[in-house]
């Protein structure tokens, strides 16, 4: 597998061509955004660590049966995954109310949710990721609805899996973003990553931030929490 040209560069990651044409290098950065690209800054060792708490946690739930992008770790901070088009919807999954949520509905952060909550998000920066609803996404043709039950259910079954096993490491899993792709065959998987920049974990004894929103609310330690996250899931 050879690397070739650069295909696109986000917020947060760059990615490659190869000389496979179904396969592409996603490449961490350590920069890291908040608001909308408004605060910016950098978190030193971010990217090898999101590119390697991603990989862990993509090969957990392939085996608990979610489809995901992921094919091979190249190296510290580069993957190799398949290529797919975007669904263009951010997922948000939650367990306790916090962020945007508790800002909404006026709910105190930690606050327990009767039930999970899936939001969906149109992911356009211009527009600043609006919230959508299921018919919203099927007037513009954004997925199907068989696409969209299909990505509910990966996305409770995401949940389930990880809450478990994160429960066991003392984290508490708050919320969480998740991006789905398609295939060249058609096929729904999960794509993107998972990692402290896009879920909310807290330490379950102490309910300290184990996350971006370190960086987001300038609480210090961001470096620290990302490493302590790195250090429960992988032991080091
Ligand atoms: P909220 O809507 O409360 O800001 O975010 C809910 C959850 O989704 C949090 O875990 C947050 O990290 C994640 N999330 C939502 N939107 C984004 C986004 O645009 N980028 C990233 N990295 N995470 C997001």
């Amino acid at each position: 597998m050879e690397k070739r040209e650069q295909l696109y560069e986000g917020k947060a990651k760059k990615v490659f061509a190869t000389d496979d044409s179904g396969l592409v290098v996603v490449s961490y950065k350590d920069d890291a955004t908040a608001f909308n690209g408004l605060k910016k800054g950098t978190i030193a060792g971010k990217g090898a660590i999101n590119n390697r708490v991603t990989n862990h946690l993509m090969r957990l739930l392939e085996a608990q049966g979610v489809p995901t992008h992921f094919v091979r770790e190249l190296n510290g901070r580069e993957t190799l995954v398949r290529r797919v088009s975007i669904v263009p919807l951010e997922v948000i999954v939650r367990n306790i109310a916090a962020g945007s949520l508790s800002k909404r509905l006026g709910l105190p952060e930690g606050a327990k949710l009767s039930q999970t909550v899936l939001e969906f998000c149109y992911k356009d920066d211009a527009l600043g990721d609006p919230m959508v609803n299921r018919y919203h996404i099927a007037a513009m043709g954004w997925a199907t609805q068989e696409e969209m039950d299909l990505i509910c259910r990966y996305s409770l079954k995401v949940n389930q899996v990880l809450s478990a096993y994160l429960k066991d490491l003392g984290i508490e899993l708050i919320d969480f973003k998740l991006e789905f792709g398609k295939t060249a065959e058609g096929a729904i998987v999960l794509a993107d990553e998972i990692s402290p920049d896009t879920c909310r974990f807290w330490d379950s004894a102490t309910h300290e931030k184990l996350d971006k929103d370190r960086f987001r609310r300038d609480l210090g330690g961001v470096e620290d929490a990302y490493h302590e996250i790195l250090k429960r899931l992988m032991g080091e």
